[in-house]
């Protein structure tokens, strides 16, 4: 299926301006870099709001495709690719049951454990990435991944005809290996931790000339996680709530939130001037980013060894640690970093409350949600919504110590009758 429209190359051509250092400003054309030569600062794509606020309105962009394409002129991409994969625009779902649970008065869950077409939000990031990936020439798409983005790399270089290249830390979950690999990429274990991982493959970019998602090709990919919370904002009536809660691995997703909703803000598209509190959520196991924001200190001291079932987090040198801890500190938010125990339970609530089964990452952000309310910084008659990213389904065994084993019976009444007096 590929979207039927094309609103990036009629209206607003110019858009997009090229790629700006955060920290010094130099700017540089379209290419896969991704730091600046200058200050080694983070490269970003730079728009040019003006133009994008002659032709976009939410008119406009609530009568296209429910997909994450609907957001196009603020997607660092020159048109909608022509094949188009109908990515996002997953439910916004008002989470009652849960919230009960919780004491809150107003929650809401947005759900990336359904995005098409591997089940995180990851799909959203890739689907940037491959399609400048294809428009810089690179013949191979490759990245280095904690699991939910192997997925996402390897069905989107399927889906384009590309060859695809995943290096990943060896011990990680078999669903998102055996999930890999299906859609026939190359899939190498590397015998370190995600960091060590990341480095190497930053040296084999450059030797073999490969466009790796998250590393040379990481300006555009993570503007696609703008997507996520453009939906949010629409979902919600053109409103953002009083408190976000995300999960943090390389610190990339809850940064790109704020920016979704300023940009929204800026183009007159929302309600009322968002005024959310960012808060961020880790596993105890791996926590760079929230310990840092809990002691008050703007260093984030890396972690060498992190160790936790929520593998999709674990980076315990994260790329945008800095930045998602001034997010979380400029907007008045907070950290938690719950346990694995806690982040198990977390998963089998959400899931027997709302019918909802994420990942250990979703156990991460509801059992971090559940800290900060009990500890006041999230106001229980304040609007909440949780990020739910990625799908129980790929991270089965990290729950069954918490499952009960079924009962098995002949197949017969009376055994049957036994059972329910028990
Ligand atoms: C990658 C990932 C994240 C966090 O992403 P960052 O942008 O690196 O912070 C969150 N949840 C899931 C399930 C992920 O796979
Ligand atoms: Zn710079």
């Amino acid at each position: 299926m590929s979207a039927t429209l094309n609103p990036v190359a009629d209206t607003t051509g110019s858009r997009l301006k090229g790629l700006k250092c955060r920290e010094c400003g130099s700017r540089y054309d379209h290419a896969p870099v991704h730091v600046c030569e200058v200050c080694f600062g983070p490269l970003e794509v730079e728009y040019d709001y003006d133009a994008i606020g002659r032709t976009l309105d939410r008119a406009t962009i609530e009568a296209r495709e429910p997909t994450m394409w609907r957001y196009a002129e603020l997607l660092p991409l020159d048109s909608v690719p022509e094949k188009a994969l109908p990515i996002g625009y997953t439910p916004l779902i008002k989470a009652d049951r849960l919230a009960k649970r919780l004491g809150l008065r107003e929650l809401y869950v947005k759900s990336d454990h359904v995005c098409h077409p591997t089940l995180s939000f990851k799909d959203r990031v890739v689907a940037m990435a491959v399609a400048r990936a294809r428009d810089f020439g690179f013949d191979t798409f490759a990245c280095a991944s904690t699991g939910n983005l192997a997925n996402a790399v390897a069905a989107a270089a399927a889906a384009l005809g590309m060859k695809a290249y995943v290096f990943i830390p060896h011990d990680l979950e078999d669903q998102k290996i055996y999930g890999t690999l299906v859609y026939g990429a190359k899939v190498v274990k590397i015998k370190g931790t995600y960091d060590e991982v990341n480095r190497l493959c930053a040296e084999i970019g450059d030797k073999y000339n490969w466009g790796f998602a998250n590393v040379n090709l990481r300006p555009y990919y993570a503007e696609g996680s703008k997507t996520y919370a453009f939906e949010i904002a629409e979902q919600l009536g053109w409103r953002t709530p009083d408190h976000v809660v995300s999960p943090m691995a390389g610190g990339s997703l809850i940064n790109k939130i704020r920016k979704a909703w300023k940009e929204l803000e800026l183009l007159g598209l929302l309600e009322a001037p968002t005024q959310t509190k960012f808060h961020g959520a880790q596993a105890e196991g791996c926590a760079p980013i929230v310990e840092a924001v809990r002691a008050g200190r703007e260093l984030i001291k890396p972690v060498k060894q992190p160790n936790t079932i929520a593998r999709s987090l674990a980076i315990g040198n994260p790329a945008d640690g800095f930045y998602a801890a001034r997010c979380i500190r400029e907007t008045g938010g907070f950290g938690a970093a719950p346990n694995d125990d806690e982040i198990r339970e977390a998963m089998l609530l959400l899931a027997e409350t709302e019918g909802i089964f994420t990942e250990t990452a979703g156990g991460v952000t509801v059992a971090a949600t559940r800290k900060l309310i009990e500890e006041g910084h999230i106001n229980r008659d304040e609007s909440v919504v949780i990020c739910v990213t990625g799908q129980g389904l790929k991270t089965m065994d990290a729950v069954v110590p918490a499952l009960e084993t079924p009962q098995i019976i002949s197949p017969n009444l009376s055994e049957f009758d036994a059972l329910t007096k028990e």
